[in-house]
Parts: structure tokens; C-alpha cells; sequence
């Protein structure tokens, strides 16, 4: 390897950690159609791509069973109060809960 790539390995051994770096070389190791002679190989196929350790926390849990269902995202869908305003042929608003995600409405519904 070049000095060049010791320098952008160690770089990536600070930000993304060893344990992901070695995740990934297993993984690609195990993928791999021809065998892997260098460590360039992992450098240049995805290392450099690894996401910094320290911003990759566990993610919570979307939606916990006392919390609300998840905001369905459609764009007539309030997410705050899980409602939809629609307006009719005669210009008529009528706000009505959402079918898809108002809290009301999830019953039955297996998650
Ligand atoms: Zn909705």
C-alpha cells in the first residue's frame, strides 16, 4: 500500500472505529466473487464510506405500544393532530381524523 493509504486507513480507524472496519472486511470477504489479496480492496470497496462510530447510536424504538402509530405522511395529514382537512366540490373544509394514523382509528390494526 501506498503511504498515502496507511494515512486515509488510520483516519477511518479514528472515525468509524476498528470493530466497523472489520464488520465490513468479514462481510465483504464473504461476498466477494475472487479472492482479496489487498487491503486496498476494503479502502477503496468501503471504508471510506463507514459511518463515523460516534453517529451511528442505536436507533430508538419508532413506535412504542403506549406512544402514537407512526404519521402516515400523507400531505393532507396534520402530524401533530393526526388530522385531515379536506375541501369539498363547493368549497367546503371539513377536518376529519385521519384513517391512517390518528390514534382513534388504529384499533384492530396489528401494528
Ligand atoms: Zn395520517
Amino acid at each position: 500500500m501506498k503511504p498515502a493509504d496507511w494515512i486515509e486507513i488510520s483516519n477511518i480507524v479514528q472515525r468509524a472505529g476498528v470493530p466497523a472496519m472489520v464488520a465490513f472486511a468479514r462481510d465483504t470477504k464473504a461476498s466477494a466473487r475472487q479472492p482479496i489479496r489487498y487491503a486496498t480492496f476494503f479502502l477503496r470497496g468501503g471504508w471510506r464510506g463507514l459511518p463515523p462510530a460516534s453517529d451511528a447510536p442505536p436507533a430508538p424504538p419508532r413506535d412504542s405500544p403506549s406512544g402514537r402509530p407512526p404519521h402516515c405522511g400523507h400531505p393532507d395529514c396534520d402530524p401533530i393532530t393526526r388530522t385531515r382537512e379536506t375541501e369539498d366540490d363547493r368549497g367546503l373544509r371539513t377536518v376529519s381524523r385521519c384513517p391512517d394514523c390518528h390514534p382513534a382509528t388504529q384499533k384492530g390494526h396489528a401494528a
